[in-house]
């Protein structure tokens, strides 16, 4: 499968809009500079179209193969997987100490769009992988390191996180497994996991398993959960394997998607010997699952960012080479040839809208992950109010991100028309793949749960009200110049709705209820102010690059034939003003979003609570 992405966009988000120039000033990050990352990004890209998009249709149809309690993966995924565990690419962000790249994350990010573009199946792999190891790192005592964080790393081992069991999906406080903490210092788990992406395959010698277990008389709810590590072989002090762990892979889930990746039921200790290992303190697991959890949230959302990114692009090419229908401008000449469908405007609509949404989610995942480095170059207040936007914006990446992306693959796959839905072409594949990231790491319900009940409330408001501050500043650049100042006015109106809603609420006495009932749609809200906040924001940048460029070439906006030409001739030129329209039509086609739901919360509506339902 052809994998194409938007790499222009990227660079422009990262260098020209965020300053990661700047933030590659601090000593951590002393031996990177915007020459070389942009040499680690074409190299990403690189390997996201050589080795892993080729294997994507393998994952897809061979997918991954349950039998006698081991799991294959399609032959292909192998040299693919090497060659990423080669380049360094599974520790990409972390810790140099342990074998990783040290990139920040804002970098990290760029290159995870490439891979989940490319092959989510196979990268999601590479996620828990390297989830795994950073919790160990963290959390986990010397030894645990020395043994653990490298191979993980590296990738010479892989990695999962095993929270679910069949009585406990989003209710993460009903987990039953057991451990039983022996006089050696060990514990012994039993239990059944199911849904474990990665639980079991043959990419790797051996699987790093991070296990929720109850000991005995362990409080009940989140609070009684402990963390344990758990290996599918044992580890000798010298890190060579030892006897299997008594971890049972009981099998596979069919699935809609993402079939290259396994997800899998495992049982711990069926023949009590099982052995799994203190992860920090008895009853503080779910507090400790938060720092791999949160991270994986903010992958889930650049999931759907970059499956959608790939459909916007593979319907853009197929837009330009598909034959139907004559120019709407010669609609009535019967004898007029046909045109490629991306002149038709229904189409040009379905083909901007997604790009819109793809760049809102691209600046939001970069944004977030930009603000997590500064978590690590900055202390005191700095560093607290820039963890405060990355736990504001954690749920909307998640939420936000996976919504609107698959809903982009859905518009792509639609480009298409009836071959979209065929096999033949990646659309359906797109969105089959993609559906998954409303669902794990907490399903976009709960996710909205928390940012209203949490992450809105936190610190009075303030990180929420520093963030919508932000836009405003955008709003006040932009409006009065003549080609923003409706957009901008649009989102000064969208920030004063969501503030009188915010306000609103917490007087009214069914409160409550409707934040509950609308939570999803007030973290649209936010999301969606952030999306065209991001967006105008570039799309100035870029206007006053593109008058940069005119004035250098001496050419005058306003003669139409001269602006048409250097526009079909310079690539940058066209970027910059395809940039700027691109920021218009979301303002205009995603904020009136944020007032439809402001008049269904300001109602009261409640027809959900008051419908029977039968
Ligand atoms: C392909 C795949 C891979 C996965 N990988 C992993 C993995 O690696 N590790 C792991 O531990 N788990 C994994 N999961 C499990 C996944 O995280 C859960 O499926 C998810 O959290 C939802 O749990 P559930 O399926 O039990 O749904 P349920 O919890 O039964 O939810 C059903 C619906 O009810 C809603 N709901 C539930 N409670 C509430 C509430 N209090 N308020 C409002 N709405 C609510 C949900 O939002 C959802 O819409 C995976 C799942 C899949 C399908």
């Amino acid at each position: 499968m052809e994998y194409k992405a938007d790499m222009r966009d990227m660079k422009f988000q990262l260098f020209e809009w965020l300053p990661t120039t700047k933030l590659l000033e601090a000593e951590r990050y002393a031996e990177w500079d915007e020459e070389n990352i942009s040499m680690v990004l074409d190299e990403a890209l690189k390997i996201a179209q050589e080795q892993l998009a080729p294997t994507n249709v393998d994952g897809d149809r061979i997918g991954a193969q349950y039998a006698d309690g081991k799991v294959t993966l399609p032959e292909s995924f192998k040299p693919a997987y090497q060659t990423l565990c080669e380049g360094g690419w599974v520790g990409i962000t972390t810790n140099p100490e342990f074998g990783g790249m040290g990139l920040p994350e804002v970098v990290g990010s760029a290159v995870n769009e490439f891979f989940f573009g490319a092959n989510m199946a196979l990268s999601l792999h590479v996620l828990l992988t390297r989830g795994a190891g950073s919790m160990i790192e963290n959390f986990g005592t010397d030894e645990m390191k020395q043994l653990f964080v490298e191979k993980l790393y590296s990738g010479e081992w892989g990695g999962t996180m095993c929270l679910t069991e069949p009585q406990a999906g989003s209710d993460v406080g009903a987990v039953k497994t057991k451990a039983v903490k022996q006089d050696d210092g060990r514990y012994l788990i039993s239990g059944e996991k199911i849904f474990i992406t990665s639980g079991d395959h043959d990419l790797c010698d051996n699987i790093i398993h991070l296990v929720l277990a109850r000991v005995p008389g362990a409080p009940p709810g989140t609070k009684g959960i402990s963390l344990f590590v758990v290996p599918k072989f044992r580890v000798n002090p010298d890190g060579s394997l030892g006897e299997p762990n008594d971890v049972y892979t009981a099998g596979i889930e069919e699935k809609m998607g993402i079939h290259g990746s396994p997800t899998c039921s495992l049982v711990f200790g069926q023949n009590d010997a099982c052995e799994g290992f203190l992860l920090g303190e008895e009853n503080r697991g779910m507090k400790l699952m938060f720092h791999m959890m949160n991270a994986a949230r903010i992958e889930v959302g650049l999931q759907g960012g970059a499956l959608a990114g790939a459909a916007h692009q593979a319907a853009l090419a197929y837009a330009k080479e598909r034959l139907q229908s004559r120019h709407w401008t010669k609609f009535a000449d019967k004898t007029a040839p046909q045109v490629p469908i991306i002149e038709h405007p229904d189409v040009r609509r379905m083909l901007m809208w997604s790009k819109a949404y793809t760049e809102a989610i691209r600046a939001l995942l970069l944004i977030t992950s930009y603000y997590i480095d500064m978590t690590h170059v900055t202390e005191g207040e700095e560093q607290e109010r820039y963890q405060s936007y990355v736990n504001v914006m954690t749920p909307i990446c998640k939420a936000w991100g996976s919504h609107w992306g698959m809903l982009v693959t859905n518009t792509a796959l639609e480009v298409f028309g009836g071959y979209g839905y065929t096999a033949e072409y990646p659309a359906e594949q797109y969105m089959r793949d993609c559906k998954i990231a409303c669902i794990y790491e907490g399903t976009n319900g709960i996710q909205a749960l928390d940012f209203v009940a949490r992450k809105l409330p936190m610190k009075g408001g303030k990180p929420v009200m520093e963030l919508m501050g932000m836009a405003e500043k955008t709003f006040k650049k932009l409006k009065d110049d003549p080609q923003f100042m409706e957009p901008a006015w649009m989102l000064a109106g969208a920030l004063k709705t969501m503030q009188t809603i915010s306000k609103e609420l917490q007087k009214r006495p069914d409160g409550m209820l409707i934040t509950l009932l609308d939570a999803f749609p007030m973290l649209d809200m936010v999301g969606t102010i952030l999306g065209a906040h991001f967006l105008l924001e570039q799309a100035a940048i870029a206007k006053q690059k593109l008058g940069a460029i005119f004035e250098s070439k001496g050419v005058d906006p306003k003669d139409e034939d001269a602006s048409k030409k250097l526009l079909e001739d310079d690539a940058d030129a066209a970027f910059y003003h395809d940039k700027v329209q691109t920021a218009i039509h979301f303002c205009y086609r995603a904020l009136p979003l944020v007032s439809a739901h402001a008049a269904a919360i300001r109602a009261g509506e409640l027809a959900p609570m008051h419908a029977v339902m039968r």
